[in-house]
Formats: structure tokens, sequence, C-alpha cells
């Protein structure tokens, strides 16, 4: 199906399309040609997206594709990479430019262009590498300081960027440089939360607010229909900062520093353990609002340094029952500058237990 997708898209070849003039990528004053896209690779596939790597004029770029269906997903996406100052940032997807153009078709098809991460998502990086503590507190780090940033609300020379939920985070959402520093994607779901008006989807279609991410990591309050409406900006980010405590979990899970003396166990998404690999609505439901269930804490974390009692803190305050105790993003940013920090502090000898020394002295 790919190598005939691809046949096709060559086939189509100098097919007339618009370039949209605010999304000219930055590598000169003129609109760039996009007739000279190429689509290599299917390096990608999403609820919403087929993602290809791709080259234009020699530069390798990442093109995520949407057919007519998912059009409001694809202007929406548009809308929120367009915000003042969100180009800016390190730890946000690089957006290049957008295309929208008519198959053959005839229905329209919408493209993303966006920078290439070589590593890919967080989630496929992490199910075939482990990292040792300083690696995985980068990564943690960079996804909590895009979605601090994500967050906010902010001003600067003249441009306002509005506050903004993701709305999805999850580890298939977080893209890895190839210095595994790390950036936040996947704007389809994202809403902006501006001041004392409602929150609404980056487009002006409207979007319900009851539509939401990956039911993985979907916060209790989400699950239990429950989530409060009053303050719409605060529940939407608490819901993010639960998802994201999720994502701690996976990653730490996978660094080599926490299990001397026996192996790092095999990567496994959120609930992974209890549920599978497809839950249902229902059984998250159950397993996460009813039962207030959440992944595993080795014991031995909790023992082993004032490091790792941080961290299992952190995560705990970020996926709290009660949304309002949640971290926010930007304290649960410092909390993680902070467990970086102490990165080359020593375990302390754990109070009890058979522990032998040979466990300790690693974080
Ligand atoms: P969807 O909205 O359909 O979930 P995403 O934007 O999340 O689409 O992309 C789907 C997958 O494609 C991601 O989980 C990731 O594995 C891959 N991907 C997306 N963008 C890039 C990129 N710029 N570079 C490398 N891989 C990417
Ligand atoms: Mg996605
Ligand atoms: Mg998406």
């Amino acid at each position: 199906v790919v190598a005939l997708f691809l046949g096709y898209r060559m086939m189509r070849g100098k097919q007339k399309h618009s370039l949209w003039a605010q999304d000219q990528m930055e590598t000169g004053n003129t609109a760039v040609d996009l007739d000279h896209l190429k689509l290599l690779e299917l390096i990608g596939r999403g609820r919403y997206g087929t993602v290809f790597r791709g080259s234009l004029n020699e530069r390798c770029v990442a093109v995520k594709l949407f057919t007519s269906a998912n059009r409001q997903n694809f202007a929406n996406e548009r809308s929120i990479y367009r915000l003042p100052l969100l180009k800016q940032h390190d730890n946000i997807a690089r957006f290049l430019a957008t295309d929208e153009r008519t198959a053959a078709d005839g229905r329209a098809e919408f493209l993303i262009l966006m920078e290439y991460y070589p590593h890919g998502c967080l989630s496929s990086y992490l199910s075939v590498h482990t990292v040792d503590w300083s690696t995985c507190c980068r990564l943690t780090h960079g996804v909590t300081r895009g979605l601090a940033f994500l967050h906010s609300e902010l001003s600067r020379a003249g441009q306002c960027k509005p506050g903004v939920a993701h709305r999805d985070v999850s580890s298939r959402n977080v893209l890895l440089r190839s210095d595994l520093s790390c950036v936040l994607a996947d704007f389809g779901l994202s809403m902006t939360l501006t001041g004392s008006q409602p929150p609404r989807p980056g487009d002006d279609d409207t979007m319900a607010i009851s539509e939401v991410g990956t039911v993985r990591y979907m916060a209790p309050e989400v699950l239990g229909g429950a989530l409060d409406l009053r303050d719409c900006a605060a529940a939407l980010k608490q819901v993010d900062v639960y998802a994201l405590g999720l994502l701690y979990w996976e990653s730490f899970r996978r660094c080599s520093h926490l299990y001397t003396g026996e192996a790092v166990p095999e990567y496994q998404l959120a609930f992974q353990a209890e549920l599978g690999h497809n839950p249902s609505f229902e059984e998250m439901q159950i397993l996460v609002n009813r039962n207030k269930s959440r992944p595993r804490i080795p014991e031995a974390w909790r023992l082993l340094s004032p490091a790792l009692r941080s961290l299992t803190e952190t995560m705990e305050d970020c996926w709290d029952q009660d949304a309002e105790a949640r971290l926010t993003a930007q304290c649960a940013e410092e909390r993680l500058c902070e467990l970086t920090l102490l990165h080359n502090h020593r375990i302390d000898p754990p109070p009890v237990g058979p522990a032998s020394s040979q466990d300790l002295g690693v974080v």
C-alpha cells in the first residue's frame, strides 16, 4: 500500500497547489516550491495523520499528511503552529510550512511540513534503548519545559502568545533530535486558553472540549466525565500534567541507573501491564477513575536516595486523583531541574532491609 501510495504521489508530479504565504520556510525570503517535495519513507502513523520522511531541495523534512476527513485536525494543528512565539521554543516541534492541494481523485489533502526528528517518538526510542540517569532527566525535563511554555500566556517584543492546552500528551507525541533533546509535537487537538474567554480550538471551527486525546493517558476526571468546566483553562492544563506523570514513569522505568544488579525491564506504555495494548474507555474508567490505580512504582526507588524520592513524589504529584492538587507544568519543570542537579549525589544506604551494598551508590 505504501509503495503504491508513493508511486501515486510521484506520478502526480507537478500538480498545482497553494502555499500559505504565512508558512514560508525560513530558507530565504521567497516562497518554497513544494513541487520539489519528495516523500521517501513512511515513518509514522497516528490517529489523524500519516507521517513521511521527505526531502525538499536536498533538505530532509518530515511531512504529516491528512486526508480530507481530517481537515479539522489539520487546520487546528496549523493554527497552533502559527501562534506567536511558538517557533522560537527549543522544546516545541519545528514547523516549516503547510500545503493544501487537490489529489488526483479530486479530494483535498493537507500537508504539514516540519523538521525531521531522526529518533522518532519517545515511545519508540525507549522501546529499543535504555537511558542513563542524566539522559532520562534531560528527556523528561525537555518535554516538561515544552509543556510549561505551551501552557503559559506570554508577551514578548509586542507579540502575545495565549496559553495553550495540548490535550494529547503522550510518549508518541514527543519527538527526539539526534542529540536526544526532545520536543512536544502533535497539536491536532490543542486549544488556546485566552483570558476570560472560553477555551477554544486553535481553528475557528468548533471542536468539542470533550473530544480528547488518547484513552490510555486520560485523566480520571475526563474518564469520569467530571472535568471541571468552571475554570476550564486550569482544568485542561491539569489534564495535560496528569499525562506528563505517566510519561515520566514510562521514561524512568527504562533508566539503567535504577536497576543496579538486575536487568532493566522491557519498555511498557503506562497501564500496559494492566490492560495491554488497546485499553477501552470503560476499562480505563474502572482502573483509573474508580479504582484510582496508577502505574506501579518499584519499592526500591523510594528507599534509594533523595533524588529518587523526589522523582517518585513528582510523578505522584503529577497524576494525583485530585486535579487541583497536581503540580503545574512550571512547577514540574522546577522539580526536574533539581532532579538533574541531584544526579551526582550518591545513594543513601536504605534504612532497613537486606539490600546488598552493590545495589547502592548509583544515582
Ligand atoms: P497523529 O496526530 O496522527 O497522532 P503525529 O503528529 O503524532 O500524528 O505523528 C504520528 C507519528 O509519526 C509520531 O508518533 C511519530 O512517531 C512520527 N512523527 C511525527 N512527526 C515526526 C517528525 N517530524 N519526525 C519524525 N517522526 C515523526
Ligand atoms: Mg500523535
Ligand atoms: Mg494528533
